[in-house]
């Protein structure tokens, strides 16, 4: 059985890490969505509220679970039995950063391999800093995000006014 661990932030979970999980999905027996603590990026919102937002958008979906993370990725997908690194490339703009991280990966551990799938055309300007970004401004983000985001983001607008 191959089990791809899809790392990120998902600060928060939007329509194009949505659309990766589906596709991944029809190619791997189990999807695991880590969603990592990353206390060096200052998340909006913390580990727990990101992965029930995860859980929230895809955890119903066969082969799919989610889980929240913290160190090495290579270590944790070993002991999550996952065999693939799995990663989004939106543009050429991630290209140097995730080959770097994939190499870095292999290095660390020479079985684990990344596997990459290009975004969806639709999604490919999409991404979480922007997406707050928008919310800041309480610009709409309904069509950006699953349905448990947005009613989250809404929440948390309301309780700012
Ligand atoms: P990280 O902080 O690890 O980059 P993110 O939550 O920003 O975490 O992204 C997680 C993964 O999803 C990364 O592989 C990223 O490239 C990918 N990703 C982000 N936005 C998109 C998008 N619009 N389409 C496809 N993949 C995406």
């Amino acid at each position: 059985m191959t089990t791809a661990i899809y790392p990120g932030s998902f600060d928060p979970f939007h329509n194009g890490h949505l659309d990766i999980v589906l596709r991944a999905s029809r190619i791997f027996e189990q999807v695991v969505v880590a969603v990592a603590e990353n206390p060096g990026k200052s998340p909006w919102f913390d580990l727990k509220t990101r992965t029930a937002l995860c859980e929230a958008s895809v955890g119903h979906l066969p082969g799919v679970r989610v889980t929240g993370s913290r160190g090495l990725t290579v270590a944790f997908a070993r002991a999550q039995g996952a065999q693939v690194i799995l990663r989004g490339l939106r543009a050429v703009l991630d290209f140097d950063y995730e080959v770097q991280m994939a190499m870095m990966n292999r290095h660390l551990d020479r079985e684990m391999e990344t596997f990459f799938l290009l975004t969806s055309n639709r999604y490919s300007y999409l991404s979480s800093s922007l997406i707050k970004q928008l919310v800041d401004v309480d610009a709409p983000v309904e069509d950006l995000v699953p349905e448990p985001v947005h009613r989250h983001l809404m929440a948390l607008s309301r309780h700012r006014t």
